[in-house]
C-alpha cells in the first residue's frame, strides 16, 4: 500500500488535506494525525474491521484497547452509557485536552475496539488537525499511538512514517507535538477515580478537581506475574528502543560518576554506549553519544524530548543507553514511568563516596 504524506499547518489546518483524511476514514481506512499528546493512528472507532486493520498495521496485541476520539461533548452520549458525577467534574475541567477517560461503553461500540471490555476509553484532543479531522469525519475515532508496538510513541510525522510506512493510507504531517507523552488515563467507573497512565494533567491537579485520587500499582513498578493490571496496555513491553535501557538513581554527583563508569565498562566492552542526560548533567559526561533531554528544571520539556531522544539512540545505533532519572512529582511521574517501562524496570542505585 502507498502512504500518503500530507503537510498541514498544525494550527490551522488545510481543508482540503482534512477532507481527504477523513473520507478515507469513512471509507475504513487509517491515517496518522497530530493531537497535543503524540500522533496518533485513527480508523473508524465503530467499525470492528478498520479497528482490526488498526492492530494489525501497529503489530499491537488485540487485548489492548483502543481510545476513541470524539471532537464535540455531544459525540459523547452516543459511546456511553452513563457519566458518573466525578467523571463529569473532570470534563468539565480539563476537555479538550490531554487525559482520557474510561466509562461503561454504549453497544454500538464495537468489541473490536475495547479489546473485549464492557468499558470505553474517551478522548477529546484539543489539537487543531485533530478536532478538525474527527469533525469532518463524523465519527468517533479510534486512535491509539502511531507506533509499531512496543517501539516509544511518535512525537514526529518522520517517527510514524519510519514505523508505518505502506502499511496505512495516510500521515498528516502536522510537526512536532507538543506535550509528547501520552494523555492521561482515569478510571470514572470505579469508586474512587483512579489514574490507570499518568501524564499531562497531574494527580496534583486531578486532586483540585474530585478530591481523592488512586493511582494504579502498575504505574510506579512492574506488574507482580499474574496480576493483570488495570489499563490492558500497562502489562505490555512498551517504549523500547533497540538499545538496552537501564536507568541510573541515585545523589547527583554519584550518578554522574555512575554513569561515566558504566559507560566506561561497556565501551570496554566493544558496545556502542550512549548517555540520557540534562542540560547540565551533559558537560560531565563521556560516552560514544551524550544525548540531553532539556533542561533539568523544564520538565515539559523532558517529556516532549524523550521519545525523539530514545529513537535519536537508535538511529545512532547504540547497543546500551544508562539515563538519569527525575523526581516522581508533577509532570515526573509520567515522565518516570515511560522511563521505566523503556528500561523494562532496570535500575542501578548510584552511592555516594561514603558509599550511603
Ligand atoms: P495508546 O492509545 O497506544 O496510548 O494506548 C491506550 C491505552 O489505553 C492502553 O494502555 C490501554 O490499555 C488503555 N485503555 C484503553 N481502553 C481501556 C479501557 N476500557 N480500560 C482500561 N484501559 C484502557
Ligand atoms: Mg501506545
Amino acid at each position: 500500500m502507498e502512504t500518503i504524506i500530507r503537510k498541514t499547518d498544525p494550527f490551522r489546518p488545510d481543508e482540503e488535506v482534512i477532507a481527504q483524511g477523513a473520507k478515507i476514514l469513512q471509507q475504513g481506512g487509517l491515517v496518522a494525525f497530530p493531537t497535543e499528546t503524540v500522533y496518533g493512528l485513527g480508523g473508524n472507532g465503530l467499525d470492528a474491521d478498520a479497528c482490526r486493520r488498526i492492530y494489525a498495521a501497529k503489530g499491537r496485541p488485540s487485548d489492548n484497547p483502543l481510545i476513541l476520539h470524539i471532537s464535540s461533548l455531544e459525540e459523547l452520549a452516543g459511546i456511553v452509557k452513563e457519566v458518573s458525577p466525578a467523571a463529569k467534574k473532570i470534563i468539565d475541567a480539563f476537555w479538550p485536552g490531554p487525559i482520557t477517560i474510561i466509562f461503561p461503553k454504549a453497544e454500538c461500540v464495537p468489541y473490536a475496539a475495547t479489546g473485549g471490555l464492557e468499558t470505553v476509553a474517551v478522548r477529546f484532543p484539543s489539537h487543531p488537525t485533530a478536532q478538525a479531522l474527527i469533525h469532518a469525519a463524523g465519527l468517533p475515532i479510534a486512535a491509539p499511538s502511531a507506533n509499531s508496538s512496543g517501539k516509544p510513541s511518535p512525537t514526529r510525522a518522520s517517527h510514524v512514517a519510519h514505523d508505518l510506512d505502506g502499511k496505512i493510507d495516510m500521515i498528516l504531517d502536522g510537526g512536532s507535538v507538543e506535550w509528547g507523552l501520552e494523555s492521561t488515563i482515569v478510571d470514572s467507573t470505579s469508586d474512587v477515580v483512579t489514574i490507570l497512565r499518568p501524564g499531562a494533567i497531574t494527580l496534583e491537579m486531578l486532586e483540585k478537581v474530585v478530591g481523592q485520587v488512586a493511582i494504579d500499582p502498575a504505574i510506579t513498578a512492574r506488574p507482580p506475574e499474574g496480576l493483570v493490571p488495570k489499563a490492558p496496555g500497562m502489562k505490555y513491553t512498551h517504549y523500547a528502543p533497540k538499545a538496552d535501557v537501564t536507568l541510573v538513581s541515585g545523589p547527583k554527583d554519584a550518578v554522574i560518576r555512575k554513569m561515566n563508569d558504566l559507560a566506561r565498562q561497556s565501551m570496554a566492552e566493544g558496545k556502542k554506549t550512549g548517555l540520557m542526560s540534562t542540560d547540565e548533567t551533559a558537560p560531565l559526561l563521556q560516552a560514544d553519544a551524550v544525548l540531553s533531554l532539556g533542561s533539568e528544571t523544564d520538565y515539559a520539556a523532558i517529556g516532549a524530548n524523550l521519545f525523539d531522544t530514545l529513537r535519536q539512540f537508535d538511529a545512532l545505533g547504540m547497543d546500551v543507553v544508562f539515563s538519569q532519572v527525575f523526581s516522581e512529582e508533577g509532570e515526573g511521574m509520567a515522565i518516570m514511568n515511560r522511563l521505566r517501562k523503556s528500561a523494562g524496570y532496570k535500575i542501578i542505585q548510584a552511592q555516594d563516596e561514603k558509599g550511603e
